[in-house]
């Protein structure tokens, strides 16, 4: 029945030339989650709208559920195209099409038409008027209102005839690539894939770092962090994900520091080496999957103390979230059952007994004076084994 579908956009803030980079932005990532779908699509942009055409036979639900996941769209509308054979077979289509679309006719309903081709002999207001006198005719139990109608039908004349009036919800935000590009601190758990996953949504492009300490953390632990990125890739687009081998610092910080201050001097240096990756790439900021309070180094004072060494923005959209509301997105985004398998990560490992919960930030820098001697040669070498794991859901 239906072989477009109308992608409505909020258009707000999107003027001028911003509204090229965004509409472009935002019919790659169409495209993007069209390639996982049977058949064959076009996307076009004409006139200020975006419309996905499909060339071959298709799935409607399959095609619906992967436009689902680009951000940026406000609605999705399945349009049924007609030639245009005159007035009276327009007439018959739209009876067919609201006789099919809504079995039970007990609804309020407003004709909305746009001409765009302006040879039509029927003027808008015109259309309006006869096709609700039509419909009126066909289904008595419906009834006008133009004010508030359940149902908007909208019937736009171009070369062809397009009729829709349902509209799924889009899941919102912003295109991926209208907004630079991040570097997500990704490890196997529950929140740093939903932090991705929420700063992609502004139209944030994703990289993403992960510190790999084996054979403390096992080869199971790392392909659990690329499913984590591929899962996310649905949404974000493809993932540059960076491995980084962490064991010798991480060692060596235990070996020369307070056991209680581990985890957040590891923090630091993971902070600094995602920072100089992220420079590196173009990244325009650091994103993690903090939440205050939730652990010991997640305080105030311990964030602050990790925070201490960037220079970047560091964005926690998970900043006022309790644990259950980050499980609610990542059940709904399908991170939840991988975050949950029971692989080993390394603060896990090195975590002390009774880490500090209120970190001084002088006492840590001092503390981590007793790095010195080795510590900018392990960053450097820690570096060199970047292995850069290219992660995208099509593939
Ligand atoms: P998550 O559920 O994301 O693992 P968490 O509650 O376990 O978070 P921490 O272990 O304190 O919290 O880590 C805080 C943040 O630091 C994580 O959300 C993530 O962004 C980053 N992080 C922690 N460990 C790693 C790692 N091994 N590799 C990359 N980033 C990490
Ligand atoms: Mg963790």
């Amino acid at each position: 029945m239906y072989k477009s579908f109308l992608i409505k956009y909020a258009e707000i803030g999107v003027k001028g030339k911003n509204r090229y980079i965004f509409e472009d932005r935002l019919c790659d990532q169409i495209r993007y989650a069209l390639e996982r779908c049977e058949g064959e699509f076009e996307v076009t942009k004409t006139q200020g709208r975006i419309y996905v055409n499909a060339l071959t036979e298709y799935d409607f639900d399959e095609t619906v559920e992967n436009l689902k996941t680009v951000f940026g769209i406000w609605g999705i509308c399945p349009v049924v195209k007609l030639e245009d054979e005159g007035f009276e077979k327009l007439a018959e289509d739209v009876i067919a099409y609201v006789d099919k679309v809504y079995p039970d006719k007990n609804f309020t309903f407003k004709v909305d038409t746009r001409r765009a081709r302006k040879n039509y002999p029927k003027e808008s207001m015109e259309v309006n008027a006869d096709i609700g006198a039509v419909l009126l005719n066909a289904f008595p139990e419906m009834k006008v209102d133009v004010r508030k109608p359940d149902v908007m039908l909208h019937i736009e004349i171009r070369e062809m005839i397009y009729i829709y009036s349902t509209v799924i919800p889009g899941p919102g935000g912003l295109p991926i690539g209208t907004n630079g590009k991040g570097t997500l601190l990704l490890s196997g758990g529950i929140d740093s894939p939903v932090a991705g996953y929420m700063i992609s949504k502004r139209g944030v492009k994703l990289d993403a770092v992960y510190f790999h300490a084996p054979p403390y953390t096992s080869d199971r632990a790392k392909q659990k962090v690329v499913d984590l990125a591929k899962l996310v890739s649905r949404y974000s687009g493809p993932i540059d994900l960076h491995v980084i081998n962490f064991t010798d610092i991480q060692l060596y910080i235990y070996e020369k520091c307070p056991h209680d201050e581990l985890t957040i001097i590891m923090r630091r240096y993971m902070m600094r080496i995602a920072q100089h990756i992220a420079q590196e790439s173009g990244s325009l900021g650091l994103i993690t999957g903090e939440s205050i309070g939730q652990v010991a180094s997640q305080t105030m004072q311990s964030l602050m103390a990790t925070n201490d060494v960037c220079t970047m923005p560091v964005y926690r959209p998970l900043i006022g979230f309790d644990k259950e509301d980050i499980v609610d997105v990542s059940k709904k985004i399908d991170t939840y059952e991988t975050s949950i398998l029971p692989f080993e990560d390394c603060c896990t490992i090195f975590v002390a007994k009774h880490p500090v919960t209120k970190p001084n930030l002088k006492v840590i820098r001092i503390h981590e004076q007793n790095l010195e001697e080795n510590i900018d040669a392990l960053v450097q070498k820690a570096l060199e084994t970047d292995e850069v794991i290219h992660v995208s859901w099509n593939d």
